[in-house]
């Protein structure tokens, strides 16, 4: 298939890369990073998006998003598909998509969720927005460049999926590392901790997958001296965005809101820009209750 890929940085290069391995004509833009082996440079995204089967863009946010979306939906042929795989707000995933398909094209929202390890070894889980028709045709790529995909319903379903998948991980990470620390200062070994934990009602994702706290559990950024992984500024935008979304929803989201300020605070005024969000626990190590 001739395919498009818009935003070839951490995430996009490899996903591109798995896609020409798996025998794809695939031509690339990017305002800044490398093209990977076997993708061909394009000077424009409009020239990449030109003649293209499927567009894929992999952005960082919906501004760019969109105005991107400016530039190559113009330049793609009618019927073709436009892929957004990008974290971005709702409304713009929905904006863009209205665009796309009054334009005559079929358009799906499928961020993912995986890293930058799922990105390399094709492991990722995709969450889709859009129609069946626009599902089945883009699900083979995504089959290769993920292992599982879930059709979410209708545009913006799977920016919805993610956020809120995202927005728990975000305040269980909070609340994992804050045990951690609490345990410490109650005497009890973190290993121990980890034990009982990891196999009783507080288990999580977060505790068992990913544990926070360095040589214990699972192996994670924290044995990595808290490198990322999943950074702590990536993990902000996508509350904010998830408090963006439960406010023009108008949903009550306490704990999403105490994630997203505490986040910003790291990230901010804190120094944790930089550093993988299971970082909290040194953070939390350092303070009392004042
Ligand atoms: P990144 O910054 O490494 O890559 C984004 C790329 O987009 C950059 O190479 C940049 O040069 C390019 N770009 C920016 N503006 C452009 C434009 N107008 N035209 C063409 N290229 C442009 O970011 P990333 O980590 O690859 O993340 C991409 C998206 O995936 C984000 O929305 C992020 O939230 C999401 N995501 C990231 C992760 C992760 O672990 N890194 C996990 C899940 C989802």
């Amino acid at each position: 298939m001739k395919i498009g890929f818009i935003g070839l940085g951490n995430m996009g290069g490899p996903m591109a890369a798995n896609l020409v391995a798996a025998g794809h004509e695939v031509t690339g833009f990017d305002l800044a990073a490398p093209m990977p082996e076997g993708v061909t440079k394009a000077d424009t995204a409009a020239e990449a998006a030109k003649g293209a089967e499927v567009v894929i863009t992999m952005l960082p946010n919906g501004k760019i998003l969109r105005a991107v979306a400016d530039e190559i939906v113009p330049a793609m042929d009618k019927g073709a598909l436009f892929a957004d795989c990008s974290t971005v707000d709702v409304e713009s995933a929905r904006a863009v998509a209205d665009q796309a398909m009054e334009a005559g094209l079929l358009a799906i929202d499928a961020p993912v969720s995986g890293g930058i390890t799922g990105a390399a070894n094709g492991t990722l889980t995709f969450m889709a927005g859009g129609s069946e028709e626009a599902f089945d045709k883009v699900k083979p790529l995504l089959d290769i460049m993920g292992q599982k995909a879930v059709h979410c319903g209708p545009s913006g379903n799977g920016q919805a999926a993610k956020i809120c998948n995202n927005m728990i991980l975000g305040a269980t990470m909070i609340v994992t590392c804050e045990a951690f620390a609490l345990a410490d200062k109650l005497g009890l070994d973190r290993q121990a901790m980890f034990d009982v934990v990891s196999t009783s009602s507080g288990y999580s994702w977060t505790m068992n997958a990913y544990t926070p706290a360095p040589g214990i559990g699972a192996t994670s950024p924290a044995d990595n001296g808290y490198k990322p992984g999943f950074a702590s500024e990536l993990m902000l935008k996508d509350l904010r965005l998830a408090m963006q979304a439960a406010e023009a929803a108008d949903a009550d989201t306490p704990m999403g809101e105490a994630a997203m300020k505490l986040y910003a605070q790291f990230v901010e005024n804190e120094g944790g820009e930089g550093t993988d969000f299971s970082a909290m626990l040194p953070r939390f190590e350092k303070r009392g209750r004042g």
